[in-house]
């Protein structure tokens, strides 16, 4: 059974409606006061699909977030007798800056060192809450006050339930907004490493502290709900076991999905407590045991379901639509670009050196405005090296790039792509799950309305319409530029692997750039692909662009390039049209002569 299309978007109102209406239609205080505890897990949740599930940062310390929301509401509301509301701001300026302090150091560890100082300090935070004497040691602060909405008193349970959960579809529809805006796409590229987002000039570092804070944000209103709705805080529920069952919940529910987080929250919610009251008599003794079924359930999904189980539920419901350019939006700002012939890159003397080895050796070489200029040469001749050096991914050990007339060596690869410098891969980089539209619209990141940092704030709220609209429109107008109009909401992982390449080029062409860096573009590609590909290239080059391509594969590069450099051992020994390569004694030498 799958649900038509057109009621397919009206699933998520019945469901939200139906959740805000349950006290009205007799259900339970049991069950209203459990259904409370989902929604108090489900924003802790979304915030851990965001920063796990999507950019694959995994943090065990959201409960201590949690903790911190809850503390300050309460100790401001039961010492200084303030407001609830001044509470909930203070919570989340304090859990806000604490996560910005932790991010700051944290964010920059990779592999398993970040999970591993994420328990770290989450156990830190748990010992400060009961050893710190203001917050009452380990029996916590108890007497906290009724949140008020003017004469309206959130005592009871119900009336707190309606509460909770509004909460939490805002921090659901958040989530979403975000993940579907500019910044949001960045996050979702994260995943499969910083090289491609930074290459779009995306600071990954930056958007990484961004969701680390943004994730703790929503831990603390959660807390503070918490606090609120227990009327008093203990150290307990902040604790380090409660930051693994948090990570448990998304990667049951669907740690990719936002209503993976409620589902998983629901799940774990209804199961624990099932299994607390079961287990023990089952079992004839006393203990926490269902502690021990949720460690074992947490290995098997991760081992064999690590997609959760979201995944088969929107089977069910059939796919969302996906987001969609819109028909006509005006044009983002283009940069003025070159005249057809203007010399826009030069390469000079430039050297890099891996220790004693020297992988390029005082190459000079220049591209043309409107002009392709092939790199070959043999493997190691230190090609992708010298790529590297253009594309700011590697520091320059002496000589010069030049872009426009100015310097561009040291630069990184961010500020190099802004300034108009856009590349491809040798091995695609795509986000697989994304479409293809959405996939081409990251290489806009730096030229929507918004800085980057304003930018996201405006995508959360949605106040990024126009801009998304403007973005979109881009992204449609260069994959229908390189001939890919009908596959706009394909999902990028489906496409065969020329398309690939090609899509990579709408991704670069999105950045505005006056010059295109392609690394081994023709690499894998079958006969028909390889034509397609050139026949783009050589279009894109009598619109003026200027590209630069690594190659190995000779009948590409001498049918379409304009000049061509050759090198081996890190040295130019030639440089000519494809005629005169062809017939170059030092090329002959270094493709046919020697060990070949
Ligand atoms: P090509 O792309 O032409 O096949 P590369 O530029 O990848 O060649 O490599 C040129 C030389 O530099 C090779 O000898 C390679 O082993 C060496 N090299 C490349 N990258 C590094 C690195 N990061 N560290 C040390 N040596 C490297
Ligand atoms: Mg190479």
């Amino acid at each position: 059974m799958s649900f038509p299309t057109s009621l397919r978007a009206a699933v998520p109102l019945v469901f939200f409606a139906l959740v805000l209406l349950l006290p009205q239609l007799g259900v339970p205080p049991f069950w209203i006061t459990l259904l409370s505890y989902v929604g108090l897990y489900s924003i802790v949740a979304l915030g851990l699909v965001l920063l796990t599930g999507v950019a694959g940062l995994t943090s065990f310390g959201q409960a201590a977030f949690v903790g911190i929301g809850a503390y300050t509401t309460a100790y401001l509301t039961t010492q200084y007798a303030l407001s609830p509301w001044i509470g909930l701001l203070a919570g989340v300026a304090i859990t806000g800056v604490s996560a910005l302090l932790i991010g700051a150091v944290t964010m920059r560890i990779s592999g398993h060192y970040l999970p591993l100082s994420t328990i770290a300090w989450g156990l830190s935070l748990y010992y400060l809450f009961g050893n710190l004497e203001v917050l009452g040691k380990h029996d916590g602060l108890g007497g906290i006050p009724s949140i008020w909405l003017g004469s309206v008193e959130f005592s009871n349970g119900p009336s707190m339930y309606v509460l909770i959960w509004i909460v939490a579809i805002l921090a659901l529809l958040s989530v979403q907004n975000f993940l579907n805006s500019r910044a949001g796409r960045a996050v979702r590229a994260l995943k499969f490493g910083q090289v491609m987002p930074e290459a779009m000039g995306v600071d990954t570092a930056r958007m990484k502290i961004v969701i680390f804070v943004y994730a703790a944000i929503l831990a603390g209103i959660s807390g503070w709900l918490y606090a609120h709705l227990q009327h008093a805080v203990n150290p307990t529920p902040f604790g380090l076991k409660y930051g693994i069952d948090y990570l448990l919940m998304v990667v049951v529910g669907g740690a990719g999905y936002v209503w993976g987080a409620l589902l998983g929250a629901g799940l774990i919610t209804l199961l624990g407590n099932f299994l607390q009251e079961w287990l023990p008599g089952v079992l004839g003794t006393g203990g926490n045991f269902e502690a021990v079924v949720f460690g074992i359930a947490l290995v098997i999904f991760l081992q064999y379901a690590n997609e959760g189980l979201w995944p088969f539920i929107q089977a069910r419901l059939g796919n969302r639509s996906p987001v969609r350019a819109p028909d006509d939006a005006p044009a983002l700002a283009h940069a003025s670009k070159p005249a057809a012939g203007e010399v826009i890159l030069e390469v000079e003397a430039a050297r890099k050196q891996f220790g004693g080895l020297v992988a390029v050796n005082d190459v000079s070489f220049s591209v043309k405005a409107g002009e392709v200029v092939g790199l070959i040469g043999p493997n190691g001749a230190g090609k992708s090296t010298t790529f590297n050096l253009v594309t700011g991914v590697l520091s320059i050990t002496s000589g010069r790039v030049d872009y426009r007339g100015k310097s561009i060596a040291g630069l990184s690869s961010r500020e190099i792509a802004s300034r108009g410098i856009a590349r491809t891969f040798q091995h695609v980089r795509l986000v697989p799950g994304m479409t293809v539209l959405e996939n081409a619209a990251m290489g806009a990141f730096r030229r929507g309305d918004f800085s980057p940092q304003g930018g996201i704030l405006a995508g959360i709220l949605r106040a990024n319409r126009k801009e998304e609209a403007k973005i979109l429109a881009e992204a449609r107008r260069q994959l229908e530029r390189v001939g890919l109009g009908d596959m706009l909401y394909r999902q990028a992982g489906s496409l065969a692997l020329g398309q690939q390449r090609i899509l990579e080029i709408a991704r670069a062409l999105c950045c505005d750039p006056a010059l295109l860096l392609l690394d081994e573009p023709a690499a894998g590609l079958r006969l028909k692909e390889k034509q397609a590909l050139s026949a783009l290239l050589a279009k894109l080059r009598g619109e003026g662009m200027a590209v630069l391509l690594v190659e190995h594969d000779m009948d590409f590069v001498m049918q379409l390039t304009d000049h061509i450099v050759v090198m081996e051992f890190g040295t130019k020994i030639a440089e000519g049209t494809p005629a005169q390569i062809q017939v170059h004694p030092a090329v002959l030498e270094a493709y046919l002569g020697g060990a070949q």
